[in-house]
Formats: C-alpha cells, sequence, structure tokens
C-alpha cells in the first residue's frame, strides 16, 4: 500500500506503539518516499522478549520435526508470492527485479533445507571414567535470538537467521534495516498466515541505536545474530558483554580477486565485473580489489574495462533490462565518490566511470575501473560498497597472498588461475573465510559463510551454520 506505515509484530498482533514518530523509507531509484515504520521505543523490544520467553518452552518442547514442518508453512507462503515480494526488494532496495526474484525463491529454498535437518541434529555418547555411568552430549536450544539486520539482502538474512533459529527450538525477534522494512513487513504478514505459534517469530520496526542496542543488551536475550558493518557489530559485542550474551557477527568485507598470468582472462574479467555489478557492487563478498599479474595486467584492464562500460544502471521497475539499479542512498553514494577521489589524489587513474550520475534524483554511480592502485591506498584496505574495481599489479604469486591477507577484513577471497599448484596454495595460504577459484560469490547454503578478522564470530548455513544456535548440554547418568 502506497506511503503505508508498518506495524510491529508481537507476539502474533499487528500494532504501531502508541505516540511513536514515523521514520521514512526512500526509493533510492527516485529518491522519493515509499513508506514509513515506528520510531519504536526500547519498551517494545522488552514486550518482543517478553513474548518470545513465554513461547520458547513450548515450541522447545515440540519434536523437530513439527518444527520443520511449521517452517516449510512458511517456505510455501514466500513461495506463492515471490513477484510481490521480489518488487518490494526491489523499490525499497534497488536491486535489479531478477535478483531480487532469486533473493525471494532462495529465501523459501533455504527455509526448506534447513527444514530438512529436523531429523539430522546429533549429539555425542561418550563412555566415562566412573564405572556404570555414560555421558550424553545433548544440542539444545540457547533460547530467545535476537536477529539485527542490514539492507544489501534484505529478505533472504531474516530466513537465514530466523530457519536455524527456530528448528532448533529457539524463538526470535528480528529488527530489520530502517532502509528496508517493506519486504520485512510481507514477511511477517505471510508468516502470520501459517499456524506458527504466536510469540515464536517477532518483529520489530526501530533504529538501531535504540531498538537495536535494547536488543543487543537485553538481559533475556540468549544470543545475538548479526549481520551488518564492523562499526556496529563491535557496538553491539560490547552492548551484549553486560549480559555475556553470544554473538555471532557477519561483518564487512574487502575481498581480494588475484589473477594469474596463465589465467582465462575473459573468465576472469567477466566474474569480476559480474561481482562488482550484482547489487550495485553492495555485496560482502563481492570482489572488492584486483591483484592481476603484471605480465597480463593490460589485457585484463582492457576486458575488464569494457565489461564494466557496457553495463548498464536505471530504476529497475522501469526497465527490466538494466543491470544494476541505484546505491542504498545518498550518503552511501557521496563515500564511493569520495574513496574514488582520493584514490586519484593518491595517484591512481580513473579508467571508466568515477562519479554519481546526475541524470536523475535517484543514487546511481557509474560503473568504476581504477589502475594503478597500491596496496597502501585508502581504496585497496576500506569497503567501498558500490561498483568500483582498483586494480593493483604483482610479479609474484608469493607477493599477490601477501597483499590479499594484508587487510583487517577476511571474509571471502578468489583466484582466476589454470595452473591447480597455483589455486591450491593460495587455498592454503589465503587468510580467508571462503575462497573462490576460478568465480565469485555466491555462497552455497550447505557450506560455511564465516569471516576471519574483523570480518566477524562465527558463521551461517549448513551444518557449522545451523549449530551455532545451539549449546551443549552434558548429562552424566549414573545407573
Ligand atoms: P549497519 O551496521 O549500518 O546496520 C545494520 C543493522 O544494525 C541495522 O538494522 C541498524 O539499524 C542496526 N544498528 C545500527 N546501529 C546499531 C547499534 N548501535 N546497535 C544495534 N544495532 C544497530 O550495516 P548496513 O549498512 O545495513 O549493511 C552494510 C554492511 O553489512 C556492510 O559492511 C556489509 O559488508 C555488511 N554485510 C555483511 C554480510 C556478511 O555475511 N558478512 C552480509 C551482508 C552485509
Amino acid at each position: 500500500m502506497l506511503n503505508e506505515l508498518h506495524s510491529n509484530y508481537v507476539d502474533g498482533h499487528f500494532a504501531v506503539p502508541k505516540g511513536a514518530a514515523r521514520i521514512d523509507v526512500l526509493n533510492p531509484s527516485r529518491n522519493a518516499v515509499i513508506s514509513g515504520i515506528p520510531d519504536s521505543p526500547v519498551a517494545v523490544v522488552d514486550e518482543a522478549v517478553a513474548a518470545a520467553t513465554a513461547a520458547q518452552k513450548s515450541w522447545a518442547r515440540l519434536a523437530p520435526i513439527e518444527r520443520a514442518s511449521l517452517l516449510r508453512q512458511v517456505a510455501a507462503r514466500i513461495r506463492a508470492n515471490t513477484d510481490e515480494i521480489a518488487r518490494a526488494i526491489s523499490e525499497e532496495q534497488g536491486k535489479i527485479l531478477g535478483l531480487a526474484k532469486v533473493e525471494a525463491n532462495f529465501t523459501a529454498d533455504y527455509i526448506d533445507y534447513m527444514a530438512e535437518w529436523a531429523r539430522r541434529i546429533e549429539g555425542e555418547i561418550i563412555p566415562s571414567d566412573r564405572r556404570n555411568e555414560t555421558i550424553f552430549l545433548h544440542r539444545q536450544p540457547i533460547g530467545v535470538v535476537a536477529g539485527i539486520l542490514p539492507w544489501n539482502f534484505p529478505f533472504f538474512l531474516i530466513a537465514r537467521k530466523m530457519a536455524p533459529a527456530l528448528l532448533i527450538g529457539n524463538t526470535i525477534v528480528i529488527k530489520p534495516s530502517e532502509e528496508t522494512p517493506n519486504n520485512a513487513a510481507m514477511f511477517s504478514r505471510l508468516l502470520a498466515e501459517t499456524d506458527m505459534p504466536r510469540g515464536v517469530f517477532n518483529l520489530v520496526f526501530g533504529r538501531g541505536p535504540s531498538v537495536g542496542q535494547a536488543l543487543a543488551s537485553h538481559p533475556g536475550v540468549g544470543m545475538v545474530s548479526f549481520t551488518g558493518s564492523v562499526t556496529t557489530g563491535s557496538a553491539i559485542m560490547a552492548a551484549a558483554a553486560r549480559n555475556i550474551t553470544k554473538v555471532n557477527l557477519e561483518l564487512g568485507g574487502k575481498a581480494p580477486a588475484i589473477v594469474t598470468a596463465d589465467a582465462d582472462l575473459e573468465l576472469a574479467a567477466g566474474a569480476i565485473k559480474d561481482s562488482r555489478i550484482i547489487n550495485s557492487g553492495q555485496v560482502c563478498n563481492c570482489a572488492e580489489r584486483v591483484y592481476v599479474d603484471r605480465k597480463v595486467a593490460d589485457a585484463f584492464i582492457a576486458k575488464l574495462t569494457a565489461k564494466m562500460k557496457a553495463s548498464r544502471f536505471g530504476d529497475p521497475l522501469k526497465d527490466e533490462t538494466v543491470d544494476m539499479g541505484p546505491l542504498i542512498n545518498a550518503a552511501a553514494s557521496q563515500k564511493v565518490k569520495a574513496m574514488v577521489d582520493k584514490a586519484v589524489a593518491d595517484g591512481a587513474e580513473v579508467v571508466t566511470g568515477g562519479t554519481p550520475n546526475s541524470e536523475s534524483d535517484g543514487f546511481f554511480f557509474e560503473p568504476t575501473v581504477i589502475a594503478g592502485a597500491r596496496q597502501d591506498m585508502e581504496i585497496m584496505r576500506k569497503e567501498i560498497f558500490g561498483p568500483v574495481v582498483p586494480v593493483a599489479v604483482f610479479d609474484d604469486l608469493d607477493q599477490a597472498i601477501d597483499m590479499a591477507n594484508d587487510c583487517e577484513y577476511g571474509l571471502t577471497s578468489s583466484i582466476y588461475t589454470r595452473d591447480l599448484g597455483a589455486a591450491m596454495k593460495a587455498s592454503r595460504e589465503l587468510k580467508f573465510g571462503e575462497t573462490y577459484v576460478n568465480r565469485e560469490n555466491f555462497e552455497a547454503m550447505q557450506g560455511f559463510h564465516a569471516g576471519q578478522r574483523k570480518s566477524g564470530i562465527g558463521g551461517a548455513d549448513g551444518k557449522h551454520g545451523i549449530y551455532e544456535y545451539t549449546t551443549t548440554h552434558t548429562v552424566y547418568i549414573e545407573t
């Protein structure tokens, strides 16, 4: 509904807190207000945590397969509404419609995948040092999980936190980003149409420093699962420290892509271009910096530049054939522009692009290639989060790996090579949570997505991701 004010979803009820101010939500393609959310007071967090706590005991007592069946109902509601969901994501976040549809469908698939784990959660049985005793390690739910979300894959990230948390027997309170609440409101409406018991899933709108902080520091929350920036991750960790609350942090990245002299340059240039254009470069695991062997640098940069130049941008709801939409907001566009300008001031060269598009009200940024980048430049060290590829050269693989590892982030990395030895060396020596060989993102739901260094603590997806939402209860039985 146009310009709708969305309601929180707490204990199975939709409501706007009395007297709450309104936070406007923009369409970044047009810089126009499309909806609003309540600037919820922190009292709403108390209500949501109380509801989640009350619901958790009986939720955990269900057989896992019963919880899985309720999760599958949510997946089915999503699958029946993917077009509407995709349009909402596209409108408020600027993602092209094709990718928004992938996000909606993948979300349903992800929930079904997590539901499959109902019959696969395993504990351990260990022989004791005492006669007539057996030691059991049970995987138990933690209790109430708080999920605090960013805006770049806003719909999927609800499921990435909700599905494993609920399958295990936890209940959850989700706080979506202020930038992208429309799809989250849709998620809660679809979930409310299922048989999910009230209080198991709650969703609270509001600002990070109020609602987000209140969740992270709440004594009733057993785990905070956060995806977002390093700065906020650090604030959440500090807030969680008050109650020794477990944190799971999926933070920023500065993914290096290494292109060796024997690489398929066409493949490398295409994959790296796709990775920077997808979601307008606003993906935590897209190639943020390139190291190319000096011997093939000119040929590679020429191919990459041609592909970036050919990438078209525009309002994804007006033209479904564009390759990318806008950046999320004006601040993001100004930040990306400032980083490009600083790189140029420090001696790098803009080969193509370099500026925000001035012909519309939206926050579009030209696909940009920067040559002559050096390791000490800000553009090679800080997350850009825009369609800008800085390229530096190297003379041998050891040097490339050292430069790739010389970074405060450690989320993902990639290497393009036809040499198995080089690929194996990179996979041994790159200090990142993930390495892609001859391709870029995305990660698989059965893998494990986890950052090293400032890119995070813990991880998501697959068996290891699901076990993040458990605590181990050891029971000694002497008979
Ligand atoms: P952000 O940190 O600004 O905000 C994320 C969420 O945190 C929002 O809901 C916000 O309201 C909330 N928040 C803000 N301040 C808070 C506080 N003091 N306490 C509690 N909550 C607070 O991040 P963003 O701009 O929405 O997202 C972009 C970032 O997310 C990028 O750095 C990107 O790399 C990262 N990201 C990482 C992954 C991953 O899997 N590692 C995935 C997607 C995005």
